[in-house]
């Protein structure tokens, strides 16, 4: 009998042997149920071993084999290289893959009515309101007459017993329909936009490496606004051409999302894609999960976990803002998905496209080293040009006490207003102040058993946790030293700008854009068309409104606080700075009117701040680039971390120490630590970290298994490793 080694969706170090039982035809990649102790479990052939192997063991037989395709060589390749890189189990890496695990049932059916054309013999007015809801609204079921019956209830005002008693009375007959119905097939050969020369150029190098297949990769590097949507969707259109099987793998920064990315879908292609993203309902991730396995999802649009997706034939993949933090994953299993997309896109044998108007600096200096074809937008096409940014000296002209607005940005604010035009400001933080302190005792609230301070938010009269989420009402009196109105908010939040706008701008409609007020698509939405329709004069945004969005009225872009993310340790501080304030400038002056920012620092001879206001993009990566060269920092270094966390400090300061005892030497490799990590409590449990540093040669994942393999840890103690840490 033949034996099947088969993986499963748990975090078990090797796979496990199962017999296959007579007429079960299995290969590898195949979807199967086995049992695992008492329970049958899910899991993914990875191999099938002749007779042989199974004597004199006694084996369990496989349970079930699903419907579905096989997981092809590539993408077992794939999850078995991203196990290894991120040194964690093949199963945890599976489990990515598996997460609309319901997609490998059948399809389910839902039951719709359909009227037959007999009317039933007793009419009452009841069954006369469901007929003139087929009658009236034909366009409400858009599936030729057939309705659910909860529907027709609704729509008729009348109870679902009326409806089963015209079935009975043959008025109405019963449909199975799929509920899981496929996507709409994109046609490729729409009319696009009529590209300028360098979109054309562009366009001419990514359609000749589709049509001569193989792997390559692309850097479409272009200023915000240029166009590279409108290029890549070339690139796409050619792949759809190319094969009628070909799949295409868009990854989006997850609040990126909107409904108008996908509506651009859907006018270039004539179809909506395929979406996948952690605010959808089990439905609709089980559909696209299902469309994708089938191959029948020709373009799927995701956020980075949609990377872990079995497709059927992955041709290309687009990785639109590659530069956005987004795209590292920092729970479970770590990884940053631009990497992994390249890696996949290896794999496959297909292209793949990295967009940004400021490149990570990996991606620049993989692009300088010939391994990224580099392809140049450098103008917005048009009439419509780049906002002038200019630097606000706050040293020089301070914002008067108790205000966060520089009397230069009041003034441009209230220009903008005048001339009927829209003002953005930004500050990434949510909430009213970032800290609250007692006047009487000084005591800074924080979350409780952790170093995390308490954001004031006022509209929701709460002290909230960004961290860890703990919330509670704002008391009356300080926890500490119990002085009464005491409590008082320090520093600036979108809440408290959006006071002090009030006050300048009286007359002016204000709003706030964060996820405290656009919870959920439709909200983003909502907000997002108001501006779009002019019905906003002054939004307050976080990050959450720097990026994609296109306000063709907006002329003035206001950074309250630009050094913000210039504190802290974080090598790629000074990078991000330019990347989120270069991005949110960028939304200025996108159609006829041209742009203007101005961006308020203390900090004006920092790096990052003067190649903003020259426009200096590739002069600031050179300087990043040189000091990280020097430090042998990532990407000319390599970089990893341990976090292990236990329920008590002690516990875990005394595991800290065994484990640094038994790291193991390894050519130019340092360690640092153990040390508390940068959050220190985390849900309970107290965190200390390692920080590992390697020359580019060394295999550093092989070192952290290595290291990982020896220790024998208590229940308690939990470990993970984040190759590539982005936060510390
Ligand atoms: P990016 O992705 O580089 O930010 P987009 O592709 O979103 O740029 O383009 C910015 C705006 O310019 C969009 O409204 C887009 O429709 C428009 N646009 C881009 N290229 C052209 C073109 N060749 N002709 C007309 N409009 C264009």
């Amino acid at each position: 009998m033949a034996v099947a080694r088969i993986l499963f969706t748990l975090p078990l170090p090797e796979p496990f042997d199962y017999t296959v039982p007579e007429g079960m035809g299995l290969e590898p990649g195949a979807y199967v149920a086995a049992p695992v102790g008492p329970y049958d479990r899910l899991g993914m052939v990875v191999e099938v071993l002749g007779d042989e192997v199974s004597s004199g063991r006694k084996l369990k037989p496989v349970t079930a084999v699903y419907e579905a395709p096989p997981m092809g060589a590539p993408m077992r390749e794939f999850l078995a290289w991203v196990a290894r890189y991120t040194v964690t189990h093949p199963g945890q890496v599976l489990a990515m893959a598996l997460r609309a695990r319901d997609g490998l049932l059948p399809s389910p059916v839902e039951t719709r009515y359909r009227l037959t054309g007999t009317l039933p013999e007793r009419m009452t007015p009841a069954r006369q309101k469901v007929l003139d809801v087929y009658r009236n609204c034909p366009e409400m079921s858009g599936n030729d007459h057939l309705l659910a019956a909860a529907d027709i209830a609704a729509a008729a005002n009348v109870s679902s017993g009326v409806v089963k008693g015209m079935v009975e009375a043959g008025a109405l007959e019963p449909v199975e329909i799929d509920s899981d119905p496929p996507f709409a097939i994109p046609d490729p050969d729409l009319p696009g936009a009529s590209l300028t020369g360098e979109q054309a150029t562009a366009a001419v190098e990514l359609r000749a490496a589709i049509q001569q297949g193989g792997f390559s990769a692309f850097l479409l590097d272009g200023v915000t606004g240029s166009g590279k949507t409108e290029v890549y969707f070339e690139a796409i259109a050619e792949t759809l051409r190319s094969d009628p099987e070909a799949q295409i793998l868009v990854l989006l920064p997850e609040i990126a999302l909107t409904q108008a990315i996908l509506a651009r879908f859907q006018a270039r292609f004539g179809a909506a894609p395929a979406p996948w993203h952690s605010g959808m309902n089990p439905k609709d991730r089980r559909r696209t999960w299902r469309e994708a396995v089938h191959g029948r999802a020709r373009i799927v649009i995701g956020a980075r976990s949609a990377l872990f997706l079995p497709y059927r034939k992955l041709r290309l993949i687009i990785v639109d803002e590659e530069h956005d933090t987004s795209f590292k994953q920092e729970d479970g299993v770590t990884y940053h998905a631009r990497d992994l997309a390249v890696m996949r896109a290896k794999t496959e044998g297909g292209q793949v496209i990295l967009a940004s108007a400021t490149p990570a600096l990996e991606t620049a200096v993989n692009a300088e080293a010939g391994r990224y074809v580099r392809l140049r937008l450098s103008a917005r096409p048009g009439a419509s040009r780049l906002p002038d940014i200019e630097l606000v000296d706050l040293r020089k002209a301070p914002p008067e006490k108790g205000k966060w607005l520089s009397p230069v940005l009041e003034r441009a604010l209230i220009q903008t207003l005048a001339n009927g035009e829209q003002s953005l400001l930004f500050l990434n933080r949510r909430g009213y102040a970032p800290l609250v302190i007692c006047k009487a005792c000084g005591e800074r609230l924080k979350t409780p058993g952790t170093e995390n301070w308490l954001t004031e938010h006022r509209y929701s009269g709460r002290l909230v946790c960004h961290v860890t989420g703990y919330s509670i009402p704002k008391p009356a009196k300080c926890p500490h030293c119990g002085a009464a109105d005491s409590l008082m908010g320090v520093g600036p939040g979108v809440e408290r700008v959006a006071e002090e706008v009030r006050v300048l701008l009286p007359n002016a409609r204000i709003e706030i854009f964060s996820s405290d007020t656009a919870q959920g698509g439709d909200a983003v939405r909502s907000l997002v068309e108001r501006m779009e329709q002019g019905e906003i004069d002054v939004m307050i945004g976080t990050q959450i409104v720097a990026k994609g969005h296109n306000f063709p009225n907006l002329t003035l872009v206001g950074v309250v606080d630009a050094d913000s993310g210039l504190k802290g340790g974080d090598l790629r501080a000074g990078e991000r700075t330019y990347q989120l304030l270069s991005q949110v400038a960028g939304r200025a002056g996108r159609a006829e009117r041209p742009g203007r920012a101005l961006v308020q620092t203390y900090a004006p001879d920092n790096p990052a701040m003067e190649a903003l206001a020259a426009n200096d993009r590739d002069g600031f990566l050179q300087i990043e680039q040189d000091v990280r060269a020097e430090l042998v920092l990532p990407p000319f270094g390599r970089l990893a971390a341990m976090i292990l966390s236990a329920p008590s400090a002690e516990l875990v300061d005394k595991i800290a120490l065994e484990i640094a005892a038994a790291a193991p030497n390894g050519e130019g490799i340092e360690v640092f630590g153990p040390a508390p990590a940068p959050i220190t409590v985390l849900r309970g449990r107290h965190r200390r970290r390692f920080l590992i540093k390697s020359p580019r040669i060394v295999d550093l994942s092989a070192y952290m298994t290595a290291w990982t393999a020896r220790l024998k840890l208590p229940a308690q103690v939990r470990i993970s490793v984040d190759i590539d840490p982005y936060s510390f």
